[in-house]
């Protein structure tokens, strides 16, 4: 039985990246994916609390 690879989405821009080439960072314990280095910067430029949630925290463990 074979499963999509589920979409990783930037929670920054909300655009979709595939993680085995995106940027990505550690934040909580959990990998975030991004678009770009500037998208990476703003998202660990983000206040403690700040950390996205909602549809775009589709993330993996
Ligand atoms: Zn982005």
């Amino acid at each position: 039985m074979t499963e999509p690879k589920p979409a990783t989405k930037d929670p920054i821009c909300g655009m979709t990246v595939d993680e085995t080439t995106a940027i990505h960072a550690e934040h909580a314990g959990k990998t975030f994916y991004f678009c770009s280095v500037l998208c990476r910067q703003k998202f660990l430029a983000m206040p403690a609390g700040a950390e996205p949630t909602g549809p775009t925290a589709r993330l993996r463990y």
